[in-house]
């Protein structure tokens, strides 16, 4: 008996990020606890002397927001953004239905 199609489904969702250039201290603590290390000092200081973060791995992203729990500053946070979905039918042929009954 040949098996059911397998659907295969893509990315549901991307991450984003959303940085409050100038309530960011540097601080660091979001780079280095995001899970995927998406997240990278800008060349570029804020008005206090600061280099915030940005998102150097766009794609890479999950949106999980652990960057903005451990922000002491309230200065990022991360969210979820739908994608459209897209499946594909994949027909797999079962070796099974080859065979003579
Ligand atoms: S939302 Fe998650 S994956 Fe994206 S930058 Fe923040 S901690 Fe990293
Ligand atoms: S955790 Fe907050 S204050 Fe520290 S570098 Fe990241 S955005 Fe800036």
């Amino acid at each position: 008996m040949p098996e059911a199609p397998v659907a295969q489904k893509v990315r549901k969702f991307r991450g984003q990020v959303f940085v409050d250039w100038d309530r960011c201290k540097g601080c660091g603590f979001c780079i280095e606890f995001c899970p995927p290390k998406v997240l990278a000092f800008s060349d570029n200081f804020n008005d206090h002397g600061y280099h915030p973060p940005y998102l150097a791995k766009e794609d890479a992203c999950t949106g999980c927001d652990l960057c903005g729990l451990y922000c002491p500053d309230f200065a990022i946070f991360g969210v979820r953004v739908a994608m459209p979905i897209e499946s594909t039918i994949v027909n797999q042929q079962s070796p099974i239905s080859n065979r003579k009954s």
